[in-house]
């Protein structure tokens, strides 16, 4: 057996993890990615070799776009080969988007690529940021005969590993700032790291590892509230361009009955219009049929969203529509799993 250590490349794009407090205004902004790594000599213990790489101008996570994700993209493909793991330090207010984002982005993906950030600067004191790029690294090094054993896109936050695509970030102020309710976590850090190996993707054999880079990003969101009024929803469905809506619902995907909002959505789908369904609520999914309240939606062509994320069910309409997929093939692809994002 080769004693080769695993090369890890991690590529720093902002966050609060390489962040440091402006003196005079006391905000917090992102800093030069070499001074990251001094600030962790720890680095140098670990039983891999790690290389490093950062946006020019690093980015606090709120300014990401689809601009971003394609940098991110050609990073990784531009050293794919190169390495067997890729570590993306990233803000955490938008980590679960980017993760879902460049999930379906990467298809075939042999090595992981594992998302992490911090709630707090490495320079601080009761910093979580350590912990998190430390076993993220030792995770992303994780092999058996040499070959990776995490092939997919995650994200690792106090002490647990999740499919990228399946997490939400749930709290601002916590260290646990992430959560996965639709699907168990990957992997588990305490005295030792535990991989659940029965959860992970398992890729198909020999498919070659190709990137996509198109993603159209002619969407809306809206989330469903009691008293919400036929202008606003016409205006959101008359945005020009507009390709898909996305509509955050009520549950298991019910929404009001009211005459005007279903003839509303009927027409938009007659215009070409994808209407996809997924919940409000951060566990469980939508269930099209189950109450009389969601029952139309299916008859009018809706597009269920099952137990998606939001986060999960924006990037996905966006590496849909960059496809170019008929509308049928749109809502059979949407339905079921690419990366799995979806039950
Ligand atoms: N605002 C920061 C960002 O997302 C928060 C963080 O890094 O956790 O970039």
């Amino acid at each position: 057996m080769s004693d080769k250590k695993p090369n890890i490349l991690l590529v720093y794009t902002g966050g609060t993890i390489g962040m440091v407090k402006d003196a005079e205004t006391g905000a917090l902004h992102a800093f030069n990615f070499n001074n990251l790594l001094k600030q962790i000599p720890e680095l140098k213990l670990l039983d891999c070799k790690i290389e490093t790489t950062s946006f020019k101008n690093p980015i606090d996570s709120s300014n990401m776009n689809p601009e971003y994700w394609v940098q991110i993209v050609d990073t990784i493909e531009r050293y794919y080969d190169a390495f067997d793991g890729f570590v993306v330090l990233h803000g955490s207010d938008t980590m679960s988007y980017t993760a879902s984002a460049i999930s379906f982005m990467l298809e075939n993906l042999s090595k992981p690529v594992v998302f992490t950030g911090a709630q707090l600067p490495i320079g601080d004191l009761r910093t979580d940021a350590k912990e998190n790029l430390i076993t993220s690294i030792q995770i992303a090094s994780l092999q058996e005969n040499n070959v990776p054993i995490i092939k997919e896109v995650c994200l690792y936050f106090e002490y647990k590993l999740y499919r990228g695509n399946r997490t939400t970030k749930i709290n601002a102020e916590h260290f646990q700032a992430f959560n996965s309710l639709n699907y168990p976590y990957l992997a588990e850090s305490g005295v030792h790291l535990k991989v659940k190996h029965e959860y992970l993707l398992r890729p198909t054999l020999n498919s070659t590892f190709k990137v996509h880079r198109k993603l159209d990003n002619n969407i809306a969101l809206l989330k469903l509230f009691p008293g919400i009024t036929p202008s606003y929803l016409n205006n959101v469905l008359n945005t020009p361009n507009l390709k898909a809506l996305i509509l955050e619902t009520y549950g298991s995907g019910n929404c009001t009955t009211d005459t005007w909002f279903l003839e509303a959505l009927k027409e938009a789908i007659s215009n070409n219009i994808h209407i996809i369904n997924v919940t409000q609520c951060v566990g469980g999914g939508v269930n099209m049929g189950q109450y009389e309240t969601s029952n139309h939606l299916k008859h009018i062509g809706v597009i269920s969203g099952k137990d998606m994320t939001t986060e999960s069910a924006i990037a996905k309409t966006m590496y849909l529509l960059g496809k170019l997929e008929s509308p049928e093939l749109f809502k059979n692809k949407f339905e079921i799993p690419l990366r799995g994002e979806i039950a």
